[in-house]
């Protein structure tokens, strides 16, 4: 790669909406020499027309570590150590002669890892110290049993009070499994050996139970908007929130009035969330919602929400699934 690049710019957010907004916000910097794009969980169609707008270079970034340093599964951050790996991507030529759709098909293969050979070794973190804790904030779905919220973890440990099994991580992330016994299964377990295989599990599990005739999921909320003067994000509102194949909709009240809202499941291609508080949904608003009977499942809904996307949306704008 040219070292030449010392006017970068990045994308740090998967593109979630088609906001005007958050467009003009990347091309405006992107005066610059080239562009990093983080390798982000999903890919967003509109990326391939904002790289070809651009002209610019392209470089791949792919940070590990981070999940140890920073896991989304809980909050803070610690020191530790990180492995990042940039690579040429795409040139301003390459920008200027590929189509959209290559241009979107070359960034999930690189996002897939297919076009890149394997680091010489895995990445370790420094400090293999409370690794897991938390992650029953992520991950709600046993994978032995096929119970849900029945995972609790302290230290690099995480098990299911349900049927006794546990997992253990090591320094490299990945999970060693024990039944109730304490030993190790046998044959074809199909147990996950790292978190992300696991996170892939529970979104396929959920996706196997959405039916085509889905019944109504809902939930009690607390509902957070940012202020008028676009500070802070404050309680304004509670009700309920239900997602069925058309939609989100929400009925209660918002700033102390009756309130009813609808959300397409088209203009809801992601989810974001801060696990074991809240999920957010970005329409022309930004609402973020809290689960008053259990806080824990703001990943359900995510999970959940992103496979009726996938199921349902008459023309879905992510060329990759939810991993
Ligand atoms: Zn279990």
């Amino acid at each position: 790669m040219c070292c030449q690049h010392i006017n970068l710019s990045c994308i740090v957010y998967k593109l979630r909406t088609a906001q005007h907004s958050l467009k003009s916000g990347i091309v405006h910097p992107i005066k610059a020499t080239a562009l990093i794009i983080p390798h982000p969980a999903h890919q967003h169609k509109a990326t391939g027309k904002l790289i070809k707008k651009l002209g610019v270079p392209v470089i791949s970034c792919h940070i590990e570590g981070s999940y140890i340093c920073m896991p989304l599964w809980r909050k803070g951050f610690r020191f530790g150590r990180l492995r990042v790996t940039l690579a040429d991507l795409f040139t301003a030529d390459d920008t200027k002669t590929l189509d959209t759709d290559e241009i979107n098909r070359r960034i999930d293969r690189r996002l897939s890892g297919a076009d890149t050979a394997p680091p010489d070794k895995p990445f370790a973190v420094l400090r293999a110290r409370r690794l897991l804790e938390g992650l029953e904030n992520l991950i709600y779905y046993c994978p032995f049993c096929e119970r849900e919220f029945t995972l609790e973890t302290e230290g690099n440990v995480i098990r299911c009070t349900a049927c006794g099994c546990r997992a253990v991580m090591d320094r490299c992330a990945r999970l060693a499994w024990f039944d109730a016994e304490g030993a190790r299964p046998g044959g074809e377990t199909g147990a996950p050996l790292t978190v992300r295989e696991w996170f892939r599990g529970q979104s396929e599990y959920e996706a196997g139970r959405l039916r085509e005739d889905m019944e109504a999921v809902s939930a009690g909320v607390i509902v957070r908007m940012p202020g008028d003067n676009g500070e802070g994000v404050n309680p304004c509102g509670a009700g309920e929130l239900r997602l069925c194949r058309e939609g989100w909709r929400f009925e209660g009240t918002l700033r102390g009035e009756r309130a009813q809202l609808f959300f397409p499941i088209e203009a809801v291609p992601a989810i974001p969330i801060d696990p074991n508080d809240n999920f957010q949904i970005y329409s022309s608003q930004f609402y973020m919602f809290t689960p008053t009977d259990n806080p824990r499942a703001c990943s359900k809904y995510y999970v959940i929400g992103e496979c009726a996307y996938h199921r349902f949306a008459a023309t879905p704008q992510m060329t990759i699934p939810p991993t």
